[in-house]
């Protein structure tokens, strides 16, 4: 599956590939059980080719990562099409982001999955990509309107829009902080948008339902106003949240306040992020490594070449 030519066109979404990527779908049991790391490389290439083909990406953006364990992580490499990538394009980092396997670079925005990680310990992966319709709102600023799209409710619900940062900076990874302990998806303004996941699919998914819904909103919005579900509804909607063991900010909340847009920020725990190219000179920052230090089979391109060079 490392071979482009097995890449299907735009608009030819796939469906699972043979043998299925089930086994992703159950939740993961912890940290301590570790993902097979094979399969998560597989995840996560397989992922990039649906951004790619859903058009959540153009050119080298984007980027994804998987908590291996507490002090490994899976990421996509900078300076590549996320939707060609093979399995041996990954890197494993530490949780301060020194490389520690592969033979690809991280990417700067790799800060803004350290820092999820660091308050979540509840996920294990993120998902960052730019996303047109959900960009669209990044960019102009309207609060997702609440009380819309009740699926859209139910998946997710409020998405605050993360304040603008340059990429790639700790300041940009930590806009996230007054919502990341209590949401699941983000905004980030004049950039793009990022979910955090139990498992690569389930990021992937929080993305696509973003994007759908930012979508819907659009085509809707010339044709009328917004037919909100009551108070009540949503009271209603929230409590099949709750049985269904799924959290939303909102609960809690009296009903009157459950269709408001604006999304109480929380302050996070004052945990400082480390990242190793902010202790050490830069040219000592990457260690290069060819041997993963996983027990696992072998990625599926063992043609021997340097993927390196065909990066962007
Ligand atoms: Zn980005």
């Amino acid at each position: 599956m490392s071979n482009a030519m097995e890449i299907p066109p735009p608009g030819d979404f796939p469906l699972d590939p043979p043998g299925g990527f089930g086994r992703m779908a159950p939740r993961l049991p912890g940290p301590e059980a570790r993902m097979a790391d094979y399969d998560v490389r597989e995840a996560l290439c397989e992922i990039g080719r649906r951004c790619w083909q859903r058009q959540f990406v153009a050119a080298n953006d984007g980027n994804f990562s998987f908590r291996l364990d507490e002090d490994t992580i899976l990421a996509t490499p900078t300076r590549i099409s996320k939707g060609f990538m093979s399995p041996d394009d990954l890197v494993l980092l530490d949780m301060e982001g020194r490389l520690k396997g592969g033979r690809r670079e991280s990417t700067s925005e790799i800060r803004l999955h350290l820092n999820a990680y660091l308050h979540r310990p509840d996920i294990r992966s993120v998902v960052h990509v730019h996303p047109p319709h959900a960009t669209a709102f990044a960019c102009t600023g309207p609060l997702l309107p609440c009380g819309v799209l009740e699926e859209f409710e139910l998946y997710l619900g409020q998405v605050p829009i993360v304040p603008y940062e340059p990429t790639g900076t700790w300041e940009f990874a930590r806009g996230l902080d007054p919502w990341i302990e209590t949401h699941d998806a983000f905004l980030l303004a004049n950039h793009g948008a990022v979910t955090f996941g139990l498992d690569p699919f389930d990021a992937y998914y929080k993305m696509e339902v973003l994007d759908h819904a930012c979508r819907t909103l659009l085509l809707a919005r010339p044709l009328g106003d917004w037919r909100r579900l009551t108070p009540e509804q949503m009271q209603a909607l929230l409590a099949r949240k709750t049985a269904h063991g799924m959290n939303d900010a909102r609960m809690g909340l009296p009903a009157e306040r459950l269709l408001d847009e604006a999304v109480a920020p929380r302050p996070a725990r004052d945990t400082q992020p480390r990242f190793a190219r902010d202790l050490v000179p830069a040219s000592e920052s990457v260690i290069i490594s060819d041997e993963p230090k996983l027990s696992s089979p072998p990625p599926a391109r063992l043609d021997g070449s340097d993927s390196r060079a065909s990066g962007a």
